[in-house]
């Protein structure tokens, strides 16, 4: 799950991405609404978290523009605890959600769960196929009730997979979205992770399409 962070804060913005780096969430983070802009031009987020106050343009006007393209991006507003003009202006410009600095981790990694639960049209917390049940709050994966070890990438990439029941991802599409920027992706990195899970869950949980990607099983 890749997530967009644009916090000029040093201290906040790296202790929000190392706490959701733990998570198995992929967070790229910028300092100002120039790099969030082009970053949002290019890359496929599930969420934005933003800061409002920003050097060199507010995060209210990106979070208006990117309303008024159309855009159904979640926003979780991150603001200050004296600006509760900025949180309202904040909402009515469309952001899904906000908390107040300084917040705990913990409550801000509820609120992810929930806004991306709320995107996918999901009431369940949990997500499952096949009498596999994925937790996403206590990162817990079990199999027919019994519990499945799993790294970090091998959970992001079954997350990804269940939250598209159906769908057909590509590698690439499967990078990007369990990748930030620089960080080393070898290029197998995804059969790496789909071998891994196969090897777990069973050889037809997660079916290859030649020449296209991966899906869950088994054939229809
Ligand atoms: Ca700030």
């Amino acid at each position: 799950m890749r997530l967009l962070l644009v916090e000029d804060d040093s201290m906040i913005g790296e202790a929000i991405r190392a706490g959701l780096k733990r998570l198995g969430l992929a967070v790229d983070w910028v300092r100002d609404t120039g790099a969030a802009g082009q970053a949002l031009a290019t890359e496929p987020f599930e969420l934005l978290l933003l800061d409002l106050g920003l050097p060199g343009g507010d995060g209210l006007g990106l979070l208006k523009e990117l309303r008024g393209r159309g855009s159904s991006l979640p926003v979780l507003l991150i603001t200050a605890r004296d600006a509760v003009a900025d949180r309202v202006a904040g909402l009515d410009a469309g952001a899904d959600d906000y908390l107040v600095k300084p917040f705990d981790l913990d409550e801000l990694a509820a609120r992810i769960r929930a806004l991306l639960r709320r995107k996918s049209g999901r009431t369940e917390p949990h997500l499952g196929h096949l009498g596999v049940v994925l937790d996403p709050a206590t990162h817990r994966v079990t199999q027919d009730g019994d519990e499945v070890a799993l790294s970090p990438r091998e959970f992001a990439l079954l997350e990804l997979l269940l939250e598209r029941p159906g769908a057909i991802l590509s590698r690439g599409q499967l990078e990007e979205r369990l990748y930030g920027w620089g960080e080393e992706v070898e290029s197998n990195a995804v059969e790496v992770h789909i071998h891994g899970l196969r090897r777990k869950l069973g050889a037809r949980f997660i079916l290859t399409v030649r020449g296209v990607g991966y899906r869950l099983g088994p054939e229809p």
